[in-house]
Parts: C-alpha cells; sequence; structure tokens
C-alpha cells in the first residue's frame, strides 16, 4: 500500500471511535467487542495493517523530531486489565526511543498531594518534537477521585473548595488547559480503552491461574472493579465534558487487544498526518557550507 493510502486508511480506521463532541457521547454505544469489518480469522491480516502502521509511525516521528515544532501528548485511561501498558508498547514498537517519553501515574505522593492536580502532570509534558505518552493522567482526578470521594479529602485543598461544584471546574479547568496545550503546539490526543467488565473478569482470572502473570495482578484491582459502574458513569461524564475538536478521546474498543492497537496505531497517524510535518530546508549559507563540507572530505587522500 502506498503511503497516501495507508494514511486514508488510518483515518478511515480511527475515525469512528473518535469523540469531539462531548454532548452527544454515550459510552453505550461503543461495543467493548467490536472489531469493525475485521472477523478473528482476519487477526494475521489485522497484525499486518499494524506492522505498516508502526513503520509509518516510525517515519512521521522521525519527521516530527527534525521539525522540532510540535510535540503529541497521548493520554491512556483504562480501567485495569484493558490494555494500556501492551498498546503502548506494541504500537510504539518503531519509534526512536530518544523521541518518545513515556510517564506512568501511580496514586498521588505526598509531594504531589501538597500542589494542584496538574502540577505533576505539566512536569512531565513532551519537549517539542517529542511523543509524549501519559499512561494514566490528570483524569484520574474525575475518574478514580470521583469514585472514591474520600481521596478528595484526602488532598490539601482549602475545605470550602471541596463543594460539589467542583466536578464541573475540574471539567472546565481540564477543557481550558487542553486548549492551552494545543494553542502551544502541544497537541492531546486522549484514549479510553474501553473493556467490557465480563472480558476483565476473564483477563484477572488468567493472571490469577497462570503463575507468570501473577505479578501483574493486585488485590486492589479487584476492589475497583467492584466500582465498576459507579467508573462507567464517570469515564462517560468526563468525556462528555472534555471531548473537543483540539483534544479529542477516542474511545477505543478493548476486548480484542489486536483490535485496540490497531485503532490507536490508526489514530496516532491520523493525529501526526494532520500537523503538516516536514524536514526543516537548509538556507543558501547552511547550503554553501554543506558543499564546503562536502568538497573537503572528498579532496582527503
Ligand atoms: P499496572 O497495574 O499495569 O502496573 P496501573 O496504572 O494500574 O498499572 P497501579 O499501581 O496498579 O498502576 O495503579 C495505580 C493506581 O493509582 C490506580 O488505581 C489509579 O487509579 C491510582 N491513581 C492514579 N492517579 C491518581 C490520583 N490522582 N488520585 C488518586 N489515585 C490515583
Ligand atoms: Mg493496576
Amino acid at each position: 500500500m502506498r503511503r497516501t493510502e495507508l494514511i486514508q486508511r488510518a483515518r478511515e480506521l480511527s475515525r469512528p471511535f473518535r469523540v469531539e463532541k462531548g454532548e452527544t457521547f454515550r459510552l453505550k454505544h461503543v461495543d467493548p467487542g467490536d472489531t469493525q469489518e475485521f472477523t478473528a480469522e482476519d487477526k494475521p491480516r489485522a497484525k499486518e495493517a499494524l506492522a505498516l502502521g508502526v513503520e509509518l509511525l516510525a517515519d512521521f516521528q522521525d519527521l516530527l523530531y527534525a521539525q522540532d515544532r510540535w510535540a503529541l501528548l497521548l493520554i491512556f485511561q483504562a480501567m485495569d486489565a484493558a490494555g494500556k501498558d501492551g498498546t503502548i508498547k506494541h504500537v510504539m514498537s518503531g519509534v526512536n526511543p530518544q523521541g518518545c517519553q513515556v510517564t506512568a501515574f501511580k496514586a498521588p505522593s505526598a509531594v504531589d498531594l501538597d500542589h494542584d492536580f496538574l502540577w505533576r502532570c505539566n512536569r512531565a509534558l513532551p519537549e517539542r518534537g517529542r511523543i509524549g505518552i501519559f499512561n494514566r493522567s490528570y483524569y484520574e482526578e474525575t475518574l478514580v477521585v470521583r469514585v472514591h470521594p474520600e481521596l478528595l479529602e484526602r488532598q490539601s485543598l482549602p475545605p470550602r473548595l471541596k463543594r460539589k461544584e467542583i466536578w464541573p471546574q475540574r471539567f472546565e479547568d481540564i477543557r481550558h488547559y487542553e486548549r492551552y496545550l494545543a494553542r502551544n503546539g502541544i497537541v492531546p490526543v486522549k484514549f479510553f480503552l474501553h473493556v467490557s467488565k465480563r472480558e476483565q473478569k476473564k483477563r484477572f482470572l488468567e493472571r490469577l491461574e497462570n503463575p507468570e502473570k501473577h505479578w501483574k495482578f493486585s488485590a486492589a484491582d479487584i476492589r475497583e472493579r467492584a466500582h465498576w459502574d459507579a467508573y462507567m458513569e464517570a469515564y462517560e461524564d468526563t468525556i462528555r465534558h472534555t471531548a473537543t475538536a483540539e483534544a479529542p478521546w477516542y474511545v477505543v474498543p478493548a476486548d480484542n487487544k489486536w483490535f485496540t492497537r490497531i485503532v490507536v496505531g490508526a489514530a496516532v497517524i491520523d493525529a501526526l498526518d494532520g500537523l503538516d510535518l516536514r524536514y526543516p530546508v537548509v538556507d543558501e549559507a547552511a547550503r554553501q557550507q554543506l558543499q564546503e563540507a562536502h568538497r573537503a572530505l572528498l579532496a582527503e587522500d
């Protein structure tokens, strides 16, 4: 497939899952088991598509790095075992590690809690020319903290700011923050890997039954699973209030890992294609220097 066709294909594959007008979004309209036109027998074809995508992504990243103007901020949010880590690993497998920075955000430390909720993420923003990846992010604030109000109590906020208006305010602040980033050439693209409760159970059981996967299991995962419906409400509300044209969400079906990876790869390609990236052109003076260097090298015996 030619480059232009691949880019077109990436757009077609990812667009059905893109949300940029939050108001119209309903989580129940996305089936976690969806694989579009691919069937289970197509898995090898799907893997091939991913390989092509990974190659194209590497080309784009080289351009991004050379041009050194834009940065891409990829945010991954999901329930446990939805496949964040594996997706990041596969989709970014072809890119130059120098141009890519991954940050995982776990439960906040005492120092984190002594700051505003965007602080630790803001410090981890990608430099120009880079792809920054957040494995969890400031969105935990409107997800886990919303599901567990006691976490809000532990934050060092002045008491009178902990009112119920805090959630609409958080959404507004996030929208403005992401608009600020976009206006500064840091392009946010957000992914919710949407796994079903049934598939999560299957993956937890695998982790418990396979000694090589024991390390991946934590008792906290089962505790959070008990709050499934509250999490789904929090995700829906978050996406409804923070999906915008300049910082879209992709709600990606996550019951089939191979499909999740294709869609995420395609969305990243689509985002990079939108940046009109090109290699810097050297000016006349620099070109003369290059010619001189070329002559000098050839003149060596
Ligand atoms: P994995 O399990 O694959 O190692 P993970 O991202 O699930 O990756 P964990 O250490 O298991 O990592 O979980 C991190 C926990 O930290 C999650 O339960 C998440 O909700 C919680 N967390 C992250 N950010 C915040 C926050 N701002 N406030 C409270 N809890 C948070
Ligand atoms: Mg975990």
